[in-house]
């Protein structure tokens, strides 16, 4: 049976699985989709229904039996996680697909019969220092009690949504006809944030749930909301202060810049449904919203938050 904050949490989904566990003979589908914008949900819900499988005493929140025990310290040898990377430190961390070859161990690991219900849980993921948010998420979640696959280097491993670039078409064709003959006892799990990331073959193949998000993070915009009074006629000879004080808002509320920038944001969208009668206003706010999309993106690769900042409050001046 599920652990009880994922019960409470994704009632209908774990509702369908603990009706199919109970049933004789078990009705498990042999692929699913967890679809939606929460990743990590998708991956606690993917790590308890192979504690669910491989339990040998009935699946109790609590139980401590070798299974449920190796599968809360993600050790399990029949529960794994494939993304691009195997968290081994023999790992290349910068391929960025998850390979055909990967997908013809599977193949092959399955050709084998094993006392175990084995799950393959499909995902992107990253090795990243968490966003506050996320560390937030991730606290949410603690109480259950799984431990994430280790980081390769630093920061945490996390799950990211699969999408076309790193699910491509050769290695999901490589793993169809695992799919849809697999042997007894074999479960895969996709997780995706919208079905049509996914090639149609896969999907076609899966039984797909959507999993609702509960990620109503609160953002912080106080930090930084005297900063921006002139908006939207912020004068260019403003921005070196506004960007210095913005920098130091931030550090003086423990914020890390990627954090800020969704902070920005969520500001931005706010400010959108307040003035949606001022036609150029609204005009004025969607092209910062964009731009705050390419700050986002120079920040990913690596430009000095500063120069970000003073780049993007520059291009939102009046
Ligand atoms: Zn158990």
């Amino acid at each position: 049976m599920f652990l009880p904050l994922l019960k409470e949490k994704f009632e209908y989904f774990t509702r369908y699985f603990e009706n199919a566990f109970t049933k004789e003979p078990r009705k498990i589908p042999q692929s699913i989709i967890l679809y939606g914008q929460d990743s990590l949900a998708q991956y606690y819900l993917a790590q308890d229904i192979a504690r669910n499988l491989n339990c040998k005493e009935g699946g109790a929140p609590e139980c401590g039996c070798i299974n449920c025990s190796w599968i809360r310290h993600n050790q399990h040898p029949a529960v794994l996680t494939i993304s691009k990377n195997d968290n081994k430190s023999s790992d290349d961390t910068t391929k960025k697909v998850i390979s055909v070859k990967q997908m013809q161990t599977v193949n092959n690991s399955l050709i084998n019969s094993s006392e175990y219900y084995r799950v393959f849980i499909i995902c992107d993921s990253e090795n990243r220092f968490l966003t506050k948010s996320q560390e937030k998420h991730l606290k949410d979640f603690s109480s259950l009690g799984f431990k994430l696959p280790d980081e390769v280097n630093d920061g945490i491993w996390y799950p990211k949504p699969l999408t076309r670039e790193t699910l491509q078409s050769e290695a999901s064709n490589a793993l169809l006809k695992s799919i849809e003959e697999p042997p007894e006892h074999v479960l895969f799990v996709f997780l995706t944030e919208d079905k049509e990331d996914l090639l149609e073959t896969i999907v076609s193949r899966s039984q797909c749930f959507y999993i609702p998000s509960f990620l109503n993070e609160k953002y912080d915009t106080e930090f930084f909301e005297p900063l921006l009074s002139n908006y939207p006629a912020i004068k260019k000879s403003q921005v070196p202060k506004i960007t210095q004080d913005f920098l130091a808002a931030k550090d003086e509320a423990g914020y890390e810049t990627e954090y800020a920038l969704d902070c920005l944001q969520f500001y931005f969208a706010q400010l959108l449904k307040a003035n949606l009668g001022s036609k150029q206003l609204v005009s004025k706010i969607k092209k910062d919203i964009m731009s705050l999309q390419k700050a986002k993106k120079q920040l990913e690769a690596y430009v000095k938050p500063q120069i970000v900042l003073e780049n993007y409050f520059f291009e939102i001046t009046g």
